[in-house]
């Protein structure tokens, strides 16, 4: 199957979330995710798409200068390869894919599953769920997001994030 690049940015905006980003066709897919990804299987978290990025943005740390739209520190959370289970674009199209991950944090079977649009929101809701496996940790494991807070590129904290590595 085709190896692909994912990679989750850890962002402080205004508010802090975690940007989770599949390569496919030449971009970045991309998914504002406010509480962070999961390993804790069937737990929905919820992840509202965003324009697709280049690929080039995979490996941006650093801070987006105030005054710029997502003002704030960029750190590369985790990285690796994806693989679609299906066709990804008519996974993607349909509203639901499901993927494995091989990084440094995430791993095993996922899926991404789109909810129906509701009035007035902006941007279109998914929810990304870690799927039932050997990858999958129980509620009462450590939250990966609090276990292992730091760039896996420069090893950084967010805090520390103040210009590029
Ligand atoms: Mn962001």
């Amino acid at each position: 199957m085709t190896q692909r690049l994912f990679v989750v940015q850890k962002h402080a905006a205004r508010r802090l979330h975690y940007d989770f980003r599949l390569e496919l066709h030449g971009v970045l897919k991309s998914w504002a995710v406010a509480r962070g990804p999961s390993l804790v299987a069937g737990e929905r978290r919820l992840a509202v798409q965003v324009e697709d990025h280049q690929l080039d943005y995979a490996s941006f740390e650093g801070v987006i200068p105030a005054g710029s739209y997502g003002a704030g520190a960029v750190l590369v959370w985790d990285k690796g390869t994806w693989e679609a289970e299906g066709d990804p674009e008519a996974d993607l199209a349909a509203g639901s894919l499901s993927f494995r991950l091989q990084g440094e944090k995430l791993g095993g079977a996922w899926r991404l599953v789109r909810m129906k649009p509701r009035a007035k929101q902006r941007g279109v809701s998914w929810l990304l769920i870690k799927a039932q496996d050997g990858a999958a940790r129980s509620a009462t494991a450590p939250d990966i997001l609090e276990e292992r807070p730091l760039s896996v590129i420069s090893g950084r904290g967010i805090e520390v994030v103040t210009e590029p590595s």
